[in-house]
């Protein structure tokens, strides 16, 4: 009978015990609002490293200190940081915890050159030829690092195993950082992957991008006087002028969803030299990779055939293939779930006049700022126009995109409007919540075991056997294009 008692008693404080620590342990949703209040306390810091990627306004694989600001925050904040990955000098792997699953997030922080801008809401050149954020790539780098911070602070002080990897990714207006990571391997030993970029809109983007090829054709021929013996030379601009002239016959006979545009780099130095190079520089997209290797390959033959009609001779270097994005709805439903949770921004009056004179200032309707979040789309069949290195790590691990409202309505892209937006609270706004869908969204893969394997299924499903390759060879060093600043 006592034994019995005593049974009773152990049973009684063992269940006591099993109640108080679960009592302890917090809720997804506690945790959730926890990383909501981290990232609102990290306010004030994303904006300093924003605004300071902002004047720094570095392009592709000069962005220096850019990429030393954020590496040096991380590592204040506990992060162990790889610097100088896959050959690029700007490139960075910051990781905190250990074990799985590892969660990446995605950080870019390069400018436009030519884009320099004043924080005004009309055009106003901040350092006359210089660079600036037409693509709000320092709220992209900014808000990503808030999201890998508020998410570290929550896995560390409740013991949640896993880690998390923020990859710091150059040269994504140019030359493509993500190309050189993932033929490097750095994406491999990913679970999942978020990303995310300013927009105009707020939504969990599904509508994918196109696959590219970037090609450099250069003619070489022969050099002579131009009007004493022209007869003696052989005209590698000609080979340029009938290799486009080719091109756009070629426009007619290519699927509608094939976009081929190109610019003349080199075309002789005066007219009086018959010019012994010329270059074209030449990106051909598509729905998919299959696709741009179709145009291409037609594009192969317009250069030999202006070669020889030219008597010159030629040479593609290919500086750079990606592939269309992998979508992945599974996960991207977990994303929207987070977003409609948190909800849309609002904006004051101050906020709403600025966008409005910008929108006056470009020729575009005063809308004012979009408010509300889209619904998430159904999977559609063509990607929108544009291309992006994020899909490289698309086709290496589930992958997963947010866009917010940075900027007003229906502003042009990549222009002095971006740069005036990204250094205002209207950019500052889109970046917070950024940091807080994505930062939510690592919770629920670091938490919900179910989601990671259903969405590794749809990944695996949608590779259908194909593993990725790289459309770089191993040796191809990342190469620095454009200037910076004058
Ligand atoms: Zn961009």
């Amino acid at each position: 009978m006592r034994k019995r008692h005593f049974t009773l008693i152990i049973i009684l404080i063992f269940s006591l015990i099993q109640l108080a620590v679960a009592g302890n342990k917090p809720s997804t949703k506690e945790l959730k609002n926890e990383l909501l209040r981290k990232v609102d306390e990290k306010s004030q810091l994303l904006v300093e490293v924003s605004d300071s990627l902002w004047d720094y306004a570095e392009i592709a694989l000069q962005e220096y200190k850019s990429s030393k600001l954020l590496m040096e925050v991380l590592e204040k904040e506990g992060f162990d940081v790889e610097r100088e990955v896959a050959g690029m000098p700007t490139a960075f792997v910051a990781s905190y915890g250990s074990g799985r699953p590892i969660i990446g997030i995605l950080a870019e922080y390069d400018a436009l050159p030519g884009l320099s801008q004043d924080n005004t809401a009309f055009k106003k050149a901040r350092i006359e030829g210089g660079a600036g954020h037409g693509c709000g790539h320092n709220l992209f780098g900014a808000g990503s690092l808030g999201a890998a911070l508020a998410i570290k602070e929550v896995i560390e002080a409740h013991k949640i195993p896993g880690t998390i990897k923020l990859f710091g990714c150059p040269a994504e207006e140019d030359i493509g950082g993500k190309l050189f990571m993932a033929r490097d391997g750095l994406f491999d030993d990913l679970d999942a992957c978020i990303a995310w970029h300013p927009d105009y809109e707020t939504k969990v983007d599904v509508r994918g991008s196109q696959a590219i090829d970037d090609l450099e054709i250069e003619f070489t021929g022969k050099a002579s006087h131009a009007a004493f013996d022209p007869w003696k030379g052989a005209s590698a601009l000609d080979a340029v002028e009938m290799t486009t002239f080719g091109i756009n016959l070629l426009r007619e006979h290519v699927k509608p969803t094939v976009r081929i545009h190109y610019v003349i780099t080199q075309g002789g130095k005066v007219p009086n030299i018959v010019p012994e190079h010329a270059k074209l520089w030449l990106w051909v997209r598509d729905s998919t990779r299959q696709g741009v290797k179709d145009v291409v390959k037609r594009v192969e033959e317009i250069v030999k055939g202006a070669a020889m009609a030219t008597g010159t001779s030629s040479k593609i270097n290919n500086k750079g293939s990606y592939h269309e994005m992998l979508v992945n709805m599974t996960g991207s439903k977990v994303m929207q779930k987070n977003l409609e949770m948190i909800g849309s921004t609002t904006y004051i009056d101050e906020e709403t006049a600025f966008a409005k004179r910008i929108q006056k200032e470009t020729d575009i309707e005063q809308k004012g700022m979009i408010c509300e979040i889209n619904k998430l789309e159904n999977l559609t069949k063509d990607p929108e126009g544009g291309s992006t290195d994020v899909a490289e790590v698309s086709w290496i691990t589930p992958t997963l995109n947010l866009s917010t409202s940075c900027a007003p309505s229906g502003i042009p892209w990549h222009s002095w409007a971006v740069v005036s937006s990204s250094k205002h609270s209207i950019g500052y706004k889109g970046m917070f919540l950024a940091a807080k869908v994505m930062a939510t969204t690592a919770l629920d893969l670091f938490l919900d075991k179910e989601v990671l394997i259903k969405m590794k299924k749809e990944f695996k499903d949608k590779l259908k056997g194909y593993t990725y390759k790289s459309g770089i060879s191993q040796g191809q060093k990342p190469p620095i294009r454009v200037k910076n600043n004058p």
